[in-house]
């Protein structure tokens, strides 16, 4: 993801303030800790993407590579757990589960480990990001629009 969302995501702020640094030192060190804070008011301020590379990289003097993968990276874990608490109201509200879909980018550029995923539904608990760099996403759709297959490996969820 390199865009931010245009409309501020309360789930995706609240989330970054309240995880995110634990996830944040334990995949890019100690020196990051506070990181989350910036990807909140990312959120929270509409900034632009070379805004929060440019914010990450004045405060913590990085490269501009890094500050780039934690900029995106970030914002897509943000994304996915904001989504992640909107498929948990749904189920309160309605009764019924959405399924987790795995969105790629449509180009040569996915890893090995994300390009399987691609349009399948997510069974393993394990969402985007799944490395640094990973510009993959989460994205929720209603059983009925499943197709054939998606349906057949959906149903057979370890549950
Ligand atoms: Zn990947
Ligand atoms: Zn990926």
């Amino acid at each position: 993801m390199s865009e931010i969302p245009e409309i501020p995501n309360i789930d995706a702020i609240n989330w970054a303030r309240q995880y995110g640094d634990e996830i944040i030192i334990r995949v890019y060190g100690e020196h990051y800790k506070g990181a989350s804070v910036l990807i909140a008011q990312a959120y929270l301020k509409g900034w632009t993407y070379p805004e929060l590379v440019k914010a990450i990289e004045s405060n913590y003097s990085c490269p501009p590579d890094i500050a780039k993968t934690i900029a995106s990276t970030e914002m897509t874990r943000a994304h996915t757990n904001a989504e992640l608490m909107m498929e948990q109201r749904y189920f309160e509200m309605f009764g019924e589960h959405l399924v987790p879909i795995w969105k790629t980018c449509n180009d040569e550029h996915v890893c090995d480990f994300c390009r399987p995923r691609r349009e399948q539904p997510i069974t393993d608990d394990i969402y985007p990001p799944a490395h640094p760099g990973c510009r993959c996403m989460l994205s929720y759709i209603s059983e009925g629009y499943l197709t054939p297959e998606q349906q057949e490996k959906w149903n057979n969820r370890p549950r």
